[in-house]
């Protein structure tokens, strides 16, 4: 055999090897994907085998399974609610969704309704900013479908943050103002929605409007970015800390856009001291080597998202439209599944021990309405 046709063979071995991989893979995250919907799981997997260039034969999964790990609604700064957000993901193919707002978690039930009806797999998430005394360091948390095992400690948590960024948001505007560039507190509010605390996306909005800008990426660029002449903090904490609560209250903790962090190196080496686990590395146009890199360095797990908001216009990547490998999926899974399933035994032994209303609530809070009858059915009848 020539030496052309021992590489060609070898290449085919490798190749053969990764598809068994991935068929393994494809198989784990499905039975995942469809766990509680045992009748679209039967035993065979729609699958074909195709020709690959060294003529080996190719694993090609009939049904893609879509994910989306990261994406906002009108809970924060997105441009959608969770029902109509979970009804495009539906449309675009996504079989799972995590969804992400910035400091707040009260989008979830809304989603969790309608991904229900649209046979989709919710994992309720949020995405916590930092203070950002140097830069802004944002980190998602990814929860099992009960929720974080202290939801009552976590919300005090996000709602600390909230209302230092209602601060931080009086703060810029003063700054904008005191830069003859007005606009009115009633206006960002409005802009926000009812009860939402602004963010510097809102901001730049009502600078639109205002006629002080002539697109949204030029109020960031003269005056919002971090360090920007109106950039103000408000009381975030800092990110080793919400790595290391995530952690406390049965979460996956994430480091979202290392691109956007000019010393991405020292911040990783940070929080992987206080308990990070992934990064983000895949976004719609593809896996970011640099990136993955720092992951490999760092032991650290893969991830990424579409960070969807919803604005809309060609520059937005849709939801849905990140590709990550089923095999990235599987290893995300490897380590968030045992932690989501401590999460939900801890949150049924508080419930065992103090079977309270609240406690219930607390069980029932990011369930579907199908799992809130089955948590009622078990309830002690006295
Ligand atoms: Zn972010």
């Amino acid at each position: 055999m020539g030496d052309k046709e021992k590489k060609k063979k070898k290449r085919g071995g490798a190749k053969r090897n990764m598809e068994v991989e991935q068929r393994v893979a494809y198989k784990a995250v499905r039975e995942w994907v469809f766990l509680e919907q045992s009748n679209s799981c039967g035993n065979s997997l729609d699958t074909c085998v195709v020709d690959d260039d060294f003529g080996v034969q190719c694993y090609q999964p009939k049904e893609k399974l879509v994910f989306e790990f990261h994406c906002l609604t009108t809970c924060s700064d997105g441009f959608l609610s969770p029902t109509k957000l979970v009804e495009r993901a539906h449309h675009r193919g996504v079989k799972v969704l995590a969804l992400t707002d910035h400091d707040t978690m009260s989008g979830i039930p809304e989603a969790m309704e309608a991904a229900h009806r649209l046979g989709i797999k919710i994992i309720p998430g949020v995405e916590i900013r930092d203070s950002g005394v140097q830069e802004s360091v944002h980190i998602l948390a990814y929860y099992s479908n009960c929720g974080p095992t202290n939801s009552a400690t976590l919300e005090k948590f996000l709602g600390d943050i909230r209302d230092g960024r209602f601060l931080r948001a009086k703060n810029i505007i003063s700054k904008l103002n005191k830069l003859k560039l007005p606009i009115r507190w009633e206006t960002v509010t409005n802009i926000a929605g009812k009860g939402i605390a602004p963010g510097r996306l809102h901001i730049a909005r009502a600078m639109l409007e205002a006629g002080h800008i002539e697109n949204l990426k030029q109020a960031f660029a003269s005056y919002l970015h971090d360090d920007g002449p109106a950039y103000s903090t408000g009381s975030e904490p800092i990110a080793e800390d919400a790595v290391r609560f995530i952690c406390e209250t049965g979460g996956v903790a994430v480091l979202a856009h290392p691109w956007a962090l000019k010393n991405p190196s020292a911040i990783v080496r940070r929080l992987k001291d206080a308990g990070l686990h992934d990064i983000e590395v895949y976004r719609s146009d593809g896996k970011l080597s640099e990136y993955s890199d720092l992951a490999d360095t760092h032991d650290l797990l893969k991830l990424g998202g579409s960070d969807y908001h919803g604005r809309g216009g060609y520059q937005e990547s849709d939801v849905g439209s990140t590709s990550v490998p089923m095999l990235v999926v599987q290893e995300f899974l490897k380590v968030a599944r045992p932690i989501w399933c401590n999460a939900i035994q801890e949150i049924l032994e508080n419930y065992i021990k103090d079977p309270s209303d609240s406690n219930l609530q607390v069980l029932g809070v990011m369930a579907n309405p199908k799992k809130n009858e089955r948590i009622l059915s078990l309830r002690p009848s006295s």
